[in-house]
């Protein structure tokens, strides 16, 4: 049984510790790697058990988190979005993944979309729309205001030639939140974001990518895309702030995610160590062992602690959480990285066996700390905000 114990902290409110157990239950009665322990979460068709998570997770509300309602002004709860990761994490990566790219996808929609472009909303709040979030090249990843994908302006639209690689829920995606140079000026200030359907016109799937964890991903492709003017979401120039903005919000989701996996590997060790028999007693009896589980149980609670000072401080109304969120998703991705290898360490040799549930943790973790801002990113946006002034 994870720890609740978080749960009484400050930054929660009653209708948390609700839904907190509202998912659980969910994951415990909709997910069949749900504490099975072993079979290693082995989804099968990729994209259909994606597609079929976002279906039943939308059509029992879960998904009505990731995105405001389209005509309510009220704004994303960033706890809600984060109990909601952590818990799906630590049941199972992929029901994680399909949560969070609804609201990552739509994210620039819900937060800077006009009423139009918000009509999208319904659809990915009820799980009838997949949403993806196009931002990466391959020439900029990191360097994310050197992208070379163009729309350029033609009559009474724009039209998009270019390519766009590591996006989630590529190739089964409805709706792709698109940034593409606009030319404004150089740089990050020349760049504007887009919504473009999935069946838009000239638009493709150059390539899946098969990555360690089960992930749909793709290179997608922009052969003279047409989309009306109005596809623009804000202002023209203003694409660099939308995307910056948008992952400020659900950085600090990416280290729930974090979270749910060290948690899970946490819990496996527990019964682990208590139940393996050797050396006339259990592992757990071993003072090392129990100096790895106190270090395990140490970083988790920092984490935690640093996810929901994050999210609360943008639920309190903090305008950005650029510092907060950063050090929440670098803390807790590098250690739920070391937990889940010492979960590993503590199963022996069944620790590294295919399909075992802290082999599936160690390799879903790994992601975490490249994308939505690489570690190393997240260590030079904490500095020049300390550099800066806090
Ligand atoms: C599973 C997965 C899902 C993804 N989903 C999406 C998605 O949905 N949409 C999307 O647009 N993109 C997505 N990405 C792309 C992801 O955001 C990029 O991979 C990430 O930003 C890093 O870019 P890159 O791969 O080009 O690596 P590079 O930019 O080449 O960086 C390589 C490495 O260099 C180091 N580095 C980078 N910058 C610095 C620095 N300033 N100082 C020191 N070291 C540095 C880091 O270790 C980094 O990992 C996804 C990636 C993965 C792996």
């Amino acid at each position: 049984m994870a720890d609740k114990n978080f749960l009484s902290w400050p930054f929660f409110d009653e209708r948390h510790r609700a839904l907190a157990a509202g998912i659980e239950s969910w994951c415990l009665s909709n997910l069949s790697t749900a504490h099975a322990g072993a079979d290693g979460g082995a989804h099968g068709d990729l994209d259909a058990a994606c597609r079929g998570l976002v279906r039943r997770l939308g059509r029992d509300g879960w998904l009505a988190h990731t995105a405001p309602d389209p005509g309510s002004t009220a704004p994303l709860d960033v706890r809600t979005l984060c109990l909601v990761r952590e818990t799906l994490a630590r049941h199972d990566a992929v029901a994680d993944f399909a949560f969070a790219m609804q609201g990552l996808g739509a994210g620039p929609i819900s937060l800077f979309g006009d009423a139009e472009q918000r009509r999208w909303l319904a659809r990915t709040r009820g799980g009838e729309a997949i949403a993806a979030f196009a931002l990466t090249e391959q020439q900029s990843g990191s360097d994310v205001a050197n992208i070379a994908l163009t729309a350029r302006r033609d009559g009474s639209g724009y039209v998009l030639d270019g390519e766009k690689t590591w996006v989630s829920n590529g190739g089964i995606a409805d709706v792709y939140v698109v940034f593409a140079r606009t030319g404004e000026a150089a740089g990050a200030k020349g760049i504007s974001a887009f919504i473009v359907p999935g069946d838009a016109a000239g638009f493709s799937v150059a390539e899946r990518l098969d990555v360690i964890s089960p992930h749909p991903l793709a290179r997608i492709a922009f052969d003279r895309v047409r989309v009306p003017a109005s596809a623009m979401i804000g202002a023209p120039g203003e694409g660099f702030k939308i995307a910056m903005a948008t992952l400020d919000v659900f950085r600090a989701t990416v280290a729930a995610a974090a979270l749910g996996f060290a948690r899970r590997a946490l819990e496996e060790t527990l019964k682990r160590a208590r139940g393996r028999r050797m050396f006339d007693g259990a592992l757990a009896d071993l003072q090392l062992v129990q100096g790895a589980i106190a270090e395990m149980a140490l970083d988790i609670d920092a984490a935690a602690l640093l996810v929901y000072r994050a999210a609360w401080t943008k639920d309190s109304g903090a305008s950005r959480v650029t510092r907060e969120a950063a050090m929440a998703k670098l803390f807790a991705t590098e250690r739920a990285q070391q937990v889940v290898d010492k979960a590993v360490q503590l199963h022996g040799g069944d620790g590294v066996r295919r399909g075992h549930i802290v082999e599936r943790l160690y390799r879903d973790i790994r992601a975490l700390r490249i994308y939505e801002g690489a570690s190393e990113v997240q260590k030079i946006i904490i500095a020049r905000q300390m550099l800066a002034g806090g």
